[in-house]
């Protein structure tokens, strides 16, 4: 209990200071962007060469524009726009992102849950979300494996609360992303939602892929689970909140479809 709660006062600290240094870095980058968009607009054709010149410039402040979006979503700085979602919808609707992210060596097995409950979630958030635990667990099993998508009703009450440690009683989905690859150490598991913590190569790994999980479950009143075991492999789960039954959800269908992507 006293790891569990040094952890979450670490990841608050690293949170509040990740936070602010994307939060000023972005207006920074806002400031190099617009002008540079401006340039390429206002040179137009002219010159070939100038053009590719400003379009790289443009390219590298849009892939550090989109670290930052990911240290917001750690610290949880990051507006969320919360729709009724329905996981299953979701999860189906990622299928072809799967297969172009997973090799043939990957044997990928989703089961959806009938009668799943609605979360209430930002669904572009918990699409990203989701597919980072996949390219995770993608680049667990270098030689292939199995990977397993899931999706399922879980109360959480007195007669199941042994089963999910740490998560407080109540209703949630359960989104869970299990592969039988490489695992984790403990040293691992410990620093693995870190902002910037990676194994992988320089160039493989931002070390923010479970950093954005973790404030996306923070900030989506849920939790997440990490277990792993060195070659056996390792099971995410997220659990989400039950979207509470509301008259004006039931009757703002479009609401729900408006959660999923095309
Ligand atoms: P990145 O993937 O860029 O390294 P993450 O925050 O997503 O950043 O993951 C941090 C580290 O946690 C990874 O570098 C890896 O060591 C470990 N990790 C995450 N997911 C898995 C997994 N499914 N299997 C084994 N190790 C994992």
């Amino acid at each position: 209990v006293e790891e569990a709660l040094r952890q979450s006062q670490k990841m608050e600290a690293v949170g509040q200071l990740t936070g602010g240094i994307a939060h000023d870095f972005n207006n920074m980058l806002a400031a190099v962007i617009g002008p540079l968009d401006l340039l390429a607009m206002r040179l137009g054709e002219t010159d070939p060469l100038v053009t590719r010149y400003i379009d790289m410039a443009i390219d590298g402040a849009n892939r550090a524009a989109q670290l930052t979006q990911r240290l917001l979503a750690f610290s949880r700085q990051q507006p969320l726009q919360p729709v009724p979602v329905d996981a299953n919808r979701l999860v189906a609707g990622m299928s072809d992102l799967f297969v172009h992210s997973l090799g043939s060596n990957i044997r990928l097995e989703t089961s959806l849950a009938s009668d799943l409950w609605l979360t209430f979630a930002d669904a572009n958030q918990l699409e990203s979300v989701i597919l980072n635990l996949v390219v995770n667990a993608r680049d667990a099993m270098p030689s292939g494996g199995h990977l397993a998508v899931q999706t399922s009703n879980c109360p959480v009450d007195v007669a199941s609360t042994d089963l999910h440690p740490g998560i407080p009683r109540g209703d949630y989905i359960l989104v869970t992303v299990a592969d039988d690859g490489v695992g984790m150490s403990q040293d691992v598991i410990a620093k693995a939602f870190d902002p910037f913590f990676t194994t992988k190569q320089v160039g493989q790994g931002t070390g923010l892929g479970l950093s954005q999980v973790y404030g996306f479950v923070k900030q989506s009143a849920g939790h997440v689970k990490l277990c792993s075991t060195i070659g056996e492999g390792t099971t995410v789960k997220l659990y989400l909140p039950r979207l509470v039954a509301d008259a004006a959800v039931v009757d703002a269908p479009v609401a729900v479809e408006s959660a999923l992507p095309d």
